[in-house]
Formats: structure tokens, C-alpha cells, sequence
């Protein structure tokens, strides 16, 4: 099927990005967000830009990058321009534009319409700290907007280091438009002094965001809902600089089922996860396009005439959501991120495979040569046959694990104090970099603290882990499951407990 190129109302072409900061793992909200981007660029002739704002060096993780690349093409999404295929508007990846930045906040002090800030962090804590006792919402005060030119140059020749942040109008208001809502008014007045560029010539996420979008020509900014409450800054910015605004498109945040926002504590977030955990990439496609309503459902009409059930309604492929996604028909009631949903789409998919697609799958998931080549030297001095290969290694092989108390319950210890160690296990290895080292060391330093020995401690997470209190060394087994599939076994296991708590109550 091929659309026909449509325009944005200034009738430039329409041209739309993704722009995920690389802090972990890959989010299964980055691919939900990517899907409609995709679907709203190739739906009008347009393009799909994949940018990496990647100008928060705090939380900068340096493998994130790649995997987000791999993730959404493992999903089946592909960019037009990005850090890797290129593009005319390059680079796209934040940190090499610092320059780019630093010469647009210059532009806008320049105009007055943004101004330097010569506090020290000690100062604005302590303005922070009073504001606080005062009861009063913590915000830049304003105190550098007034300086005199003679004052900054006197600070500027003492070789003081200044952040430049936004000169917000005062006593007015502004209003935008989304174009899942009606038009969003905000008063100038509950807006801080946002800061653009900090001290180390870094921009902040605002600053880069809106000069990215105006220079790559983005048309339309389709991003979580979360990031509403970032748009009148950047409204106040296209001003500043006397920039067109794009159209902004804020989607309904992911839920967990009991509708709080999608979270780790609560769902696998990570794409990695599902795929390791053997979800088909189509299935898990599908189920993005699911969430948020823009796929019609079948008519009356084509219920009866194709024989269809209403579940069959919920099937369809990367073309049919090209062809009968609607992004006015989406809803903002907060599209549930329902796993048993998701896994019953998985099975639909699964049983659709040729023996030989399934075979296929198998062997580029939980059978891989890579897996398994993992596992094997974990195991090799342990066995006397290779049939018992399968005995010592099931844990890596099985999606359930539920082993019973009289496996995991320390002799010594209750099972309340047992279960909140756990728990505790599972904020420290979340924590953790994913290798040997690290992951022991975590271990340990938290076992100190709460004085568990070394062997209690362990023996516990090898019975979560793998359901038995002999297995294959502790750490390099937890490192080839993989994080993610490690701490969902966590996580499911102190469900598991405190459900069984409640029962007995
Ligand atoms: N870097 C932001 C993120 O991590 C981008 C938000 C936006 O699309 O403006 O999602």
C-alpha cells in the first residue's frame, strides 16, 4: 500500500522523531512511542527522524544506545534518519551538538529573552531549603534577572560560572494546542525560570529538545503524556527564538492493570526482557498497536462476514495498522499494559508459525547457540553424561519457578524477615552492573548491612533463581539468564509470597 505525501498546515512535509535518552535498558514505552511516530510518518509520505538525547551525562549508560537500536528493529521498526543510517540534518545523537546549543542560548541572550545566572549550587540550595520552611513551591527566585551589564561583566572578569535559563514574561499567560486535547493554557507565572544551559556548556533536555525539533524540521512532536508539563517551557521557547511551533501530539501514558503508571516494580519494562523471555517480536508489535485504541474494530458487518470472534478483532500486522491506525480515534484513558493480554497475542502468533518458523524461533531465543554456549562451560565439570545436561540446567530453560518454603525458608530466620531480605536483594542487583563481580559484591555489601551471611544469602537467591539449593555457580548463572529475566524471577517470587502472606491472614 502507498500513502500519498501530505503536508503540515505551514505545508512543510511531515517529518516526526522518537528522541530516547540512553539510561538503561531499553523501555517498552520507547517502542510504543516509536510505533506511532512510525505509523504517523509513513500513514502521510513522511519521515521518521530517531534522535538520542543523550546530554544527561548523570544518568548516561554507554551500552544503551545500541541496545534501543536493537530493540526497535527487533520490534520491526526502522528510521529514515538516526545516529547510525545518517540523514541531512545530522549529527543526531545530542552530545555532538553541544556547539549548536551553546550558539542558541547565546542567540536568546542576545534578544533578552534569557539571561545569565551567577548563583553557586550552595546559593540555590539554600534559597531551595528556605522556600521549603516557607511553604512555598521551590523555584528559582529571579534574583539575576535585574543584573546590571556593569554586574556581569564584573562577575564574568572574576571568572564566576553561570548557568543562562529562560526569562519567563511575567503576568501573562499562554495557550497551545494538543491535538488529542483541547487547547492547554498556562500562566506564566507557575513557570520557573527554566535553566537552558547549565554551567559545563551541557544544555538541559529543554533547550536541546526544541533547537533539535526546529532544526530537524520536525513537524509533529508525538511523545508521552508525561512530557506535557514540559510544554509550555518549550512553547515559551519557540517564542523566544520566533519559532513556528510543530503540532503536539501527547499520548496516554502506559498502565499497569491496577492503572497506576507503567513500572518496573510492577511489569518487565524492558524490551530485552521479552525478547529473551521468547515473545515474538510481530506479537509484541501488535500489542503496542492495541494500546491506546487507534486500531478500528471490525464492524458488525465484517464480524459476521468473515467469521471473525471478537478477539480476532485485536490481530493484525505492521501493514493492516498502516492502513486502519487513526490517531483521532485514540483515547486518553490510559492504555493498560496487560501482560496476560499480551501473552495470549504471543500464543495466537505462535501457533500461526510453519513447524519450521517455530523451530526458527526456538533457535534464535531460549535454544540459541549463544545461550547455550553460555550455559555449557557452567555446567561441564559437574556431569559424568551429557544427558544430564537438562537435570542441571532446567532453571535457564523454564519460565516458572516456584520453589517451596521448605527449599528457600533459611532454617534460622522467619519468613517475613526472609521475604523482606529478598526484597532487598532485588533493590540491589537492580542496582548492579550485570557481571560476576558486580553483582557479588552487591550481594555482600547488602548481606553486611543486614547480617545475613554469605551463605544464607546466596542459598536464598539460588533457590529463587533456580528452584534448588545446588546449581551451577550463583553469579555467572544470574549473568547468563540476564538481568532483566533475573529480577522478573525476583520480583514474581515475592508476589508469589506476599500473596500466600495475605491468604494465610
Ligand atoms: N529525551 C526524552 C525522552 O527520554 C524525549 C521526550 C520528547 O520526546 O520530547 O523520552
Amino acid at each position: 500500500m502507498t500513502f500519498e505525501p501530505t503536508v503540515a498546515p505551514d505545508s512543510r512535509p511531515i517529518r516526526v522523531r522518537i528522541a530516547p535518552s540512553p539510561t538503561g535498558d531499553p523501555h517498552v514505552g520507547t517502542a510504543y512511542i516509536g510505533l506511532l511516530n512510525y505509523l504517523f510518518a509513513k500513514q502521510r509520505g513522511g519521515k521518521f527522524v530517531l534522535r538520542i538525547e543523550d546530554t544527561d551525562r548523570t544518568r548516561f549508560v554507554a551500552t544503551s544506545e545500541h541496545m534501543i537500536f536493537e530493540a526497535l528493529k527487533w520490534v520491526g521498526l526502522t528510521w529514515d534518519e538516526g545516529p547510525d543510517v545518517g540523514g541531512p540534518f545530522g549529527p543526531y545523537r545530542q552530545s555532538e551538538r553541544t556547539e549548536i546549543y551553546r550558539e542558541h542560548a547565546e542567540i536568546l541572550l542576545a534578544n533578552g529573552t534569557a539571561y545569565r545566572s551567577f548563583e553557586t549550587a550552595e546559593e540555590l540550595e539554600a534559597m531551595r531549603q528556605q522556600q521549603i520552611a516557607a511553604k512555598t513551591p521551590p523555584r528559582y527566585n529571579g534574583a539575576h534577572r535585574h543584573l546590571t551589564p556593569a554586574q556581569i561583566d564584573a562577575y564574568l572578569a572574576e571568572g564566576r560560572p553561570y548557568t543562562i535559563r529562560l526569562k519567563v514574561p511575567e503576568n501573562t499567560s499562554t495557550t497551545f494546542t494538543d491535538e488529542l486535547r483541547t487547547a492547554i493554557t498556562f500562566d506564566h507565572n507557575n513557570v520557573d525560570d527554566q535553566v537552558l544551559l547549565k554551567s559545563d556548556g551541557y544544555p538541559t533536555y529543554h533547550l536541546a529538545n526544541v533547537v533539535d525539533d526546529h532544526l530537524m524540521q520536525i513537524t509533529d512532536v508525538i511523545r508521552a503524556e508525561e512530557w506535557i508539563s514540559s510544554t509550555p517551557k518549550h512553547v515559551l521557547l519557540y517564542n523566544a527564538f520566533g519559532w513556528d511551533l510543530p503540532r503536539f501530539w501527547h499520548m496516554p501514558l502506559l498502565r499497569n492493570v491496577d492503572k497506576s503508571k507503567i513500572s518496573k516494580r510492577k511489569n518487565p519494562v524492558s524490551l530485552v526482557f521479552y525478547q529473551q523471555s521468547g515473545y515474538l517480536p510481530q506479537a509484541m508489535l501488535n500489542f503496542l498497536g492495541l494500546l491506546g485504541g487507534g486500531m478500528a474494530q471490525p464492524t458488525e458487518a465484517e464480524i459476521v462476514s468473515k467469521g471473525l470472534n471478537t478477539k480476532e478483532g485485536d490481530i493484525f500486522s505492521l501493514p493492516e495498522m498502516l492502513e486502519k491506525f487513526d490517531f483521532k480515534r485514540i483515547s486518553l484513558g490510559g492504555p493498560v499494559f496487560d501482560l496476560v493480554k499480551l501473552k495470549w497475542l504471543n500464543g495466537e502468533y505462535l501457533r500461526k508459525l510453519t513447524p519450521d518458523e517455530f523451530f526458527a524461533a526456538l533457535r534464535t531465543t531460549i535454544l540459541s547457540d549463544d545461550y547455550v554456549r553460555a550455559i555449557a562451560p557452567l555446567v561441564q565439570a559437574r556431569m559424568e553424561t551429557l544427558g544430564q545436561f537438562g537435570d542441571m540446567t532446567s532453571f535457564f530453560f523454564s519460565d516458572n519457578i516456584s520453589p517451596p518454603e521448605s527449599v528457600w525458608l533459611p532454617k534460622k530466620r522467619t519468613f517475613e524477615e526472609t521475604v523482606a531480605f529478598a526484597a532487598e536483594q532485588l533493590t540491589a542487583l537492580e542496582a548492579a552492573t550485570w557481571d560476576a563481580t558486580s553483582i557479588e559484591s552487591a550481594l555482600k555489601t547488602l548481606g553486611e548491612a543486614k547480617q545475613w551471611s554469605v551463605k544464607e544469602n546466596f542459598m536464598l537467591l539460588r533457590a529463587i533463581l533456580t528452584g534448588s539449593l545446588t546449581s551451577p555457580p550463583l553469579t555467572e548463572s544470574l549473568v547468563v539468564f540476564g538481568k532483566s529475566r533475573s529480577l522478573d524471577r525476583l520480583r514474581r517470587f515475592l508476589e508469589t509470597q506476599k500473596k500466600l502472606a495475605n491468604q494465610r491472614k
